[in-house]
Parts: C-alpha cells; structure tokens; sequence
C-alpha cells in the first residue's frame, strides 16, 4: 500500500451511526502525500488524449483540479443543486446516505470532448454514475474515471462497470 493510504483516516459513526467515513483532510493537508496521491491518480491516464476533467463536489474539486493541471486539462466542476449560475444540465441519483442530484453547466463540455471523471471516493458508485450520464447528456466522451479509494464492500465498480462501455476505465 503507497505510504500516502496510511494518511486517511476512518471516523466511525459518521454521518451518522453505523457508518465508517473515510476521511481524506490528513492526505491533502500533507504536502508530500497530496501530491503523492494526485500523482497516482494520474499517472494510468498520462498520454491519454483529454479536453478536461470533471470533478464532482466538493471533494472532487480539490482533487480534480490539480489532476486537470498534472494532465494539462481544463476543469469542469459537477455540483450540487443550484450552485452554477448559468444554465444546466441534470441527473438525480441515490447514494449511500439519501438521494441527490447533480448538476453541470450545459455549455461547459463540448460535443464529442474526451472527459475523464474524477471524485475522491467510490462508495455504491451512484454518484460516478450520474456523473457519467450528465457527461453523456453533454455528448462527451467518458475515457475513465479516477477516484482516490474505493469502498469495495459496497460494490460501487459493479454499477459503474454496468453503466459504461468496455473501453472505458477507472483507476483508484
Ligand atoms: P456513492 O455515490 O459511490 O455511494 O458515494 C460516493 C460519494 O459520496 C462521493 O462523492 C464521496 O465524496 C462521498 N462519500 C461516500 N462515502 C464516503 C466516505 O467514506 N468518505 C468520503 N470522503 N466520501 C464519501
């Protein structure tokens, strides 16, 4: 395991009981194991053709951004409800503590653009997915998607594995 793993920490009993989170802010509050991370994360898409990342709120944007800049992308941000200004695109999804929606502004990726998606954890995989779909409403192309840990007892690469086309990947 890369020495940078040991930086994330479980809180159990949040957000609420029963739940164990885990919690990234050890990681990116370390210099050396922030970048560390971003640069696994980025290292199986270097030399991959990419217009832009996708980075899903709120934790996706802190790694998101910086994987845009290690692969020399533009960024888009993937937001909550009722944050972008302009005008947007949606999808509703359920994930592990409720339902949700996200949202993406519906100019911010061309027809066609090659988009890889980036969040920090893959939990049931609800909210990769409808990442995926607001992408495909969009009429980009998904190449992948790149989270920093993946809680695999709740089997989140299965729906993402059933959403997506063979070619497309995802590293965590
Ligand atoms: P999913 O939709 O795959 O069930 O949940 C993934 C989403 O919920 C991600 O956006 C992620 O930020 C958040 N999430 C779920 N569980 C955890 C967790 O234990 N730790 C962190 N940092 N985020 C989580």
């Amino acid at each position: 395991m890369p020495d940078w793993q040991d930086l994330i920490r479980d809180i159990p009993d949040f957000p609420k009981p029963g739940v164990v989170f885990k919690d990234i802010t050890p990681l990116l509050a370390d210099a050396d194991g922030y970048a560390a991370a971003v640069d696994a994360m980025a290292a199986p898409w270097r030399g991959v053709a990419l217009d832009a990342v996708l980075g899903i709120e709120s934790r996706g944007f802190i790694l998101g951004a910086a994987l845009a800049r290690a692969l020399g992308t533009g960024f888009v941000p993937v937001r909550k409800p009722g944050k972008l200004p302009g005008r947007t695109l949606a999808q509703a999804y359920e994930l592990e503590y409720g339902s949700d929606r996200l949202e993406i502004h519906a100019d911010a990726v061309a027809p066609g653009a090659r988009v890889l998606l980036v969040d920090d954890v893959l939990a049931t995989g609800g909210t990769l997915c409808a990442a995926l779909a607001l992408a495909r409403q969009q009429g980009a192309t998904v190449v992948g998607a790149s989270v920093l840990l993946e809680i695999a007892t709740l089997q989140g690469r299965a729906q993402w594995d059933a959403s997506v086309a063979l070619e497309v990947g995802i590293t965590c």
